[in-house]
């Protein structure tokens, strides 16, 4: 980048942390996307007049809310409940609830702003917002899950409807949670409406949209491999995560003929260089879903290494894919998975990368496929699970995976398009610039709102 890009950057970026003190996931996801952005701005200047820029880094609407509810013992108490409605440019908010300890401001504001660029690189018509609590799922019973959650929804509900805010699901949030939401919601507006995504198939969810998230980065990295005439068919795949995203990214990885040789969770992983073939997914699946235990357990039935409090990147890959949070691969991890052979990062996660390993991966020019481009299809089949819900009709599950697999290639595309430097592609590149102009568009002929 250039000097004169380089002051520009920087100058934004002090405006950005002034005003948003302490959120350091919010700046690193706005200064990945404005190192891209401002070269294309320059040359494009209707949007720097707008001050298109400045407005987008600011959310529409920020709500926080006092979840009080009563634990199994009959003890008070009291989380911090959060909606990020960031932009609704080209359509309603729409993104998931994050319910994990860690979650403050600036944790959701990061994943809101990445979600605009997200929700707009699908194609389909959403805008972006995230929100969650500070709760811990883990180690509740059904009970206290279901105690918070209605306590959760009866302030949410009123900020969000099928045609203003659809959230859906993130970290610590599945369908049992859904399920519990959807149903709180219902009882406050009594209504029955596509207000969130991810329901159960019997009460207006969507086939496929549980494995979307997975099975969207495994083709994500199916179409990478393809510009280099290559395909996931042999390679060896190390994934982080053990739940819903990286169990479809393993499910998906095998059945295109990859062995996936590890999995995690926040103890440690498991390496199984046999492969986690379909019985052994099947086993984890249960696990994790229904028994919600400890990922150590793998290890102890199928007679494989664990390594607590470690991340599976210094194990010999192809393919990584980070499926577990933000944050996960640092410089070292990064330079340890090049320098054993991994040419293929494509991540199921939001922001898994460090800045620095991100630097690494691009100056060694692998196929680098960044969460919002990559991870895209879970929200995409949301998308198709709105409309489906505004239909009154359901599509097939071969119908949603085939529309899926088309979205995906379709990102990859717009990637290529916006990121081709010559025989090299950088997806961050085109992806922030690809999901960009729909949106900077939308905003100017939408006036100064
Ligand atoms: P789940 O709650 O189903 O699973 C999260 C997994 O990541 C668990 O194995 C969890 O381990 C592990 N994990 C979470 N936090 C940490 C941490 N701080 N350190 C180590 N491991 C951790 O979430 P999802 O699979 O839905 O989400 C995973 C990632 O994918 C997130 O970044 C999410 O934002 C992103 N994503 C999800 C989408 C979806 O459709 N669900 C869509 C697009 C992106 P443990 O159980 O021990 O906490």
């Amino acid at each position: 980048m250039s000097n004169v890009y380089e002051q520009k950057v920087n100058d934004f970026m002090a405006k950005v942390i002034a005003k948003n003190p302490a959120e350091v996931e919010f700046h690193q996801a706005v200064h990945e996307v404005v190192e891209t952005i401002i070269p294309f701005i320059e040359e494009n200047p209707q949007y720097s007049e707008g001050k298109i820029l400045d407005r987008i880094v600011e959310p529409e609407r920020v709500i926080m809310f006092r979840v009080p509810w009563l634990d199994d013992k009959g003890e008070v108490q009291v989380n911090r409940g959060f909606r990020i409605e960031m932009n609704s440019a080209i359509g309603p908010y729409k993104g998931g609830l994050r319910f994990h300890p860690t979650v403050n401001l600036g944790i959701l504001k990061f994943l809101a702003f990445e979600q605009v660029f997200k929700n707009s690189l699908t194609t389909l018509p959403m805008g972006g917002g995230k929100g969650g609590s500070d709760f811990d799922p883990k180690g509740k019973s059904d009970n206290e899950v279901m105690r918070f959650t209605q306590s959760f929804m009866s302030e949410l509900f009123r900020h969000i409807g099928p045609n203003t805010d659809v959230p859906a699901g993130d970290i610590g949030v599945g369908g049992r949670e859904i399920g519990f939401l959807f149903g709180q919601y219902k009882r406050l507006r009594n209504e029955f409406t596509g207000v969130l995504t991810g329901k159960g198939i019997a009460w207006g969810g969507s086939l496929i949209r549980p494995e979307a998230t997975g099975y969207g980065t495994v083709y994500f990295a199916e179409e990478m491999l393809k510009t280099r005439g290559d395909s996931m068919k042999g390679k060896i795949c190390t994934i982080s995560g053990s739940g819903n995203v990286a169990q479809y990214a393993c499910e998906k990885a095998t059945e295109f003929g990859a062995k996936v040789v590890t999995l995690s969770d926040s103890s440690g992983f498991i390496y199984d260089p046999n492969g986690i073939d379909a019985e052994k997914l099947a086993f984890m699946m249960d696990l994790k879903n229904v028994r919600r235990g400890r990922i150590k357990e793998y290890a102890d039935k199928y007679g494989v290494e664990f390594f607590p409090g470690k991340r599976p990147w210094g194990i010999k890959c192809d393919v990584a894919m980070p499926c577990a949070t933000q944050n996960e691969v640092n410089e070292e991890e990064a330079k340890a998975l090049i320098d054993n052979g991994c040419f293929v990062v494509s991540e199921g996660a939001n922001m898994p990368s460090s800045p620095e390993a991100i630097a690494i991966y691009q100056g060694a020019k692998i196929l680098y496929g960044l969460g919002k481009a990559a991870n895209a299809g879970g929200v995409a089949v949301s998308g198709l699970e709105m409309s489906q819900n505004s239909m009154r009709f359901n599509w097939t599950r071969e119908e949603v995976d085939e529309k899926l697999h088309q979205i995906m290639k379709d990102i990859h595309t717009t990637c290529v398009e916006y990121g081709k430097d010559g025989d090299y592609i950088d997806y961050v590149k085109g992806a922030n610039i690809g999901g960009f102009v729909k949106v900077a568009d939308s905003m100017l002929a939408q006036g100064l709102v």
